[in-house]
């Protein structure tokens, strides 16, 4: 699970007739096989599994030897289960960033402050007035970007969104704020620290997070690195004292924006604030290849040899991060993100070995998750599939909090598509209640790898356990003492609940890749309107 909450960046009626799936007592899931697995995968010599380390290479080769065993297909490059993924690394430097506000003095990186520069130039330097533009949504009935002339203009937004709008479809909003200021010209953008972000995280963590920030992207044909928002070439994020100040004096001041934030509709003015900023930025470039895995298994119907269900999973997680106590841990190992998903999803794929399904399932381990989605970006773009097949449906598993045993499961995405009967049938099949999202504010949506799948137009399927029996307390207690820590590991799964979440899994893979319809969005969907047929 990737913490790009873009910081530094349901219920559909069904009206469809759906084929009653299979009906078939649970899977056989081998748990010894998953608690290997997973004791390996986040062993202390992979390293934390970090895309581009050795670490990650190692833990590659163990998944490729893994799906030869289950029977897998190689299915990436040249006849290897590799498919290699060029990349640009940027790590903010040490030195050389730095921001300054008009009438502002004296502000300091990582107290006041944090930026890094994007994938466009190694280092450089930016001037511009600063604009806020709230959430920067444009949308039927709210344009904050009205009357504003955003051209070589640095952005100052709030994190978060009205209420009222469906929140995976707000999700896609905050995600994609950058890219919609760029498209206006924007050069750069600053985050406020408000009370809505606070409830999130505080300010410490964010520093903190983004200390641990390495960034990545693919590089396409042309040599060229991909960005969703081409024309920032910096951002960042200001603590609420900077905040505050940014804008004092101004008809809409920091009290203003707290008052407004704490209404429903979060109505903002959006105005020049008349304050100049510049942002220094220094970053080393790396360019590195990093593998996905892939593994295919044929289907059995040669109706549907064109229609490619794609299950993923990512096994890149954050590597080592050094500190300055000598003795420390300093390996993160990333079991619960992701090591119990690979595992999950390779005892998938053995089991649907057993009885090949109808339509052709890929099975990919992706690669660099952590520094959002890019792994999967660039397979949803080149999944190398032969002449005239497609993706028809993603299923994507990542990070469930396997340390109780859950009663009820949420299935993000499902509802948009007629994947949710089959779903709803797996569910069924292991009585487990399907809950609504109970963590809107958090835009899981749009913080895995379904949501590349998704934007370009595939029909997906993430799976996360819920808040019943005691999932609450045990999912807030992960998060808050395991979540991206040296601490998440191994001892923290609960291989019964692993079990039960790959046999569900199992199910809904099955379910989906025997279906009689093809996969498709229903009528009308937010994300089958914005991206199916890109
Ligand atoms: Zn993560």
């Amino acid at each position: 699970m990737t913490n790009r909450l873009c910081v530094a960046a349901l219920g559909t009626a069904l009206s469809l007739v759906f084929s009653a799936p299979a009906i078939a007592h649970e899977a056989d899931v081998n748990r010894a096989t998953l608690e290997r697995d997973v004791t390996i995968l986040s062993a202390d010599n992979m390293e934390g599994r970090e895309a581009g380390t050795r670490g990650h290479a190692r833990a590659a080769g163990y998944v490729a030897g893994r799906y030869a065993a289950v029977g897998l297909e190689p299915f990436g490059d040249d006849g290897t289960y590799f498919q290699a993924v060029p990349m640009l690394k940027y790590e903010r430097a040490e030195t050389g960033n730095s921001l300054s506000i008009e009438g502002m003095e004296g502000l300091t990186m990582w107290e006041d402050y944090y930026l890094s520069g994007g994938s466009q130039d190694e280092s450089g330097s930016i001037t511009g007035e600063v604009v806020f533009i709230g959430y920067g949504l444009d949308i039927e009935g709210r344009d904050d970007f009205e009357g504003l002339d955003l051209e070589g203009k640095i952005v100052l937004r709030v994190y978060g969104g009205p209420e009222g709008i469906d929140t995976e479809e707000a999700a896609h909003y905050r995600s994609t704020l950058s890219a919609r200021a760029s498209e206006r010209g924007a050069i750069g953008s600053l985050l406020l620290y408000t009370p809505a972000l606070g409830e999130l995280y505080e300010w410490d963590r964010l520093v903190e997070m983004s200390r641990h920030d390495s960034s990545m992207t693919w590089i396409d044909k042309d040599g060229a690195p991909y960005s969703a928002a081409p024309n920032i070439r910096a951002s960042g994020a200001l603590n609420e004292a900077a905040s505050r100040a940014i804008l004092e004096g101004l008809d809409f001041d920091y009290d203003a924006l707290v008052a407004a934030e704490a209404t429903d509709a979060k109505v903002f003015p959006s105005f020049a604030t008349g304050r100049t900023a510049t942002i220094q930025y220094n970053s080393h470039f790396e360019r590195l290849d990093t593998p996905n895995v892939v593994g295919l298994l044929p289907g059995s119907d040669p109706e549907m040899a064109d229609q490619f269900v794609v299950l993923t999973a990512h096994l890149d997680h954050v590597g080592i991060q050094p500190t300055e106590e000598e003795g420390d841990d300093e390996i993160y190992n990333g079991a619960m993100d992701n090591a119990v998903g690979i595992a999950s999803m390779i005892e998938v794929a053995r089991l649907l070995e057993e009885h090949p399904p109808r339509r052709p399932v890929l099975f990919v381990a992706l690669t660099a998750e952590e520094q959002g989605l890019i792994g999967s970006s660039y397979h949803a773009a080149n999944p190398d599939l032969p002449e005239g097949a497609s993706l028809v449906a993603n299923v994507n598993l990542d990070m469930p909090i396997s340390t109780y045993v859950f009663s009820d499961v949420v299935a993000f995405g499902a509802p948009r598509s007629n994947l949710y009967p089959q779903v709803q049938a797996a569910t069924a099949e292991y009585g487990l209640k399907l809950s609504p999202d109970p963590q809107p504010e958090q835009g899981f949506f749009t913080r895995s790898d379904q949501y590349s799948y998704v934007r370009k137009g595939v029909p997906a399927v993430y799976l996360d356990i819920g808040w019943g029996n005691g999932g609450e307390a045990a999912q807030e207690e992960f998060l808050g003492s395991h979540y991206h820590q040296a601490s998440d590991q191994v001892e923290l799964v609960d291989f019964e609940a692993l079990e039960r979440f790959t046999g569900v899994n199992y199910s809904i893979a099955r379910n989906i890749a025997n279906m009689a319809e093809r996969p498709a969005w229903n009528e009308g969907d937010f994300f089958g309107e914005s991206f199916a047929g890109e």
